[in-house]
């Protein structure tokens, strides 16, 4: 009989030790979250999910470089100097269209490193952390905001604004040839002979003081001849001045 009431009581007591300590748990402050209704804040300079201001994006490819598993990938076009593009919210000149400015956020590690490169500290980690996609492909954000008809036509522009250059140097190189002729008359003769034209040289006898750099050429030019006749120009322009200093 003694033992079955001892039984009841060990009983009764154990039911009242595990339910003092759901009893004191129900009164502590919860731990936990109801995710995803609930979400926690994160800290001021978490590293999540990266965001570009392409109003401000300059296209120096800084941020591409400093990327340590090349997930950041930039095409730029040069703008033709008719074209202003405006001013980043730093005063930087816009020189450059970015085409492309694509961010593979599969490969990205978070580590930061394309923030501080930014010249104009537009490219920057945000706190977003939920973008997980079905496709991998979704995973690969482009931020530039051009279209495919306004990149075309910038590299046509760029492409004629080029080609024109290209005329207007080579136009401006003939008629340079053509109208010049006394330059490149004494240019030429340097280079093949022309000893007898070299007398012109001597009107430079204030320059005796570099002669290393004429006895640097009389060695080298042991077959051409023609070229020696600069340099003993100048030893005379020399002599005349040491007979000078001793008296
Ligand atoms: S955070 Fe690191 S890995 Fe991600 S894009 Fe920037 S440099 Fe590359
Ligand atoms: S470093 Fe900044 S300005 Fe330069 S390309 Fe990257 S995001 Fe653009």
């Amino acid at each position: 009989m003694g033992r079955y009431f001892r039984n009841l009581w060990e009983g009764i007591y154990t039911v009242l030790v595990g339910m003092k300590v759901t009893w004191r748990h129900l009164f502590t402050p919860a731990v936990t979250i109801q995710y995803p209704d609930v979400k926690l804040k994160l800290p001021e300079r978490a590293r999540n999910r990266l965001y570009v201001n392409m109003d401000d994006c300059i296209g120096c490819d800084q941020c591409s470089m400093a990327c340590p598993v090349d997930c950041i990938t930039i095409e730029t076009i040069k703008s033709t100097p008719d074209v202003d593009l405006g001013l980043t919210s730093v005063g930087t000149k816009k020189r450059l269209y970015v085409s492309r400015f694509d961010i593979d956020i599969a490969k990205c590690c978070y580590c930061g490193l394309c923030v501080p490169p930014c010249p104009t500290e537009c490219i920057k980690m945000t706190d977003v952390y939920e973008f997980s996609e079905y496709n991998r492909k979704n995973l690969i954000y482009s931020f530039s905001v051009m279209t495919r008809a306004e990149i075309d036509q910038a590299k046509l522009k760029l492409a004629a604004y080029e080609k024109e250059e290209a005329a207007r140097k080579a136009a401006a190189a003939a008629t340079r040839a053509t109208a010049g002729p006394g330059a490149p008359a004494k240019l030429a003769p340097s280079a093949s002979s022309g000893a007898p034209a070299r007398k012109p040289l001597p009107p430079l006898p204030s320059r005796p003081a570099s002669t290393p750099a004429k006895p640097a050429t009389a060695p080298v030019g042991q077959p051409p001849t023609p070229a020696s006749p600069a340099e003993p120009s100048v030893p005379k322009t020399e002599a005349p001045d040491n007979p000078d200093t001793k008296p």
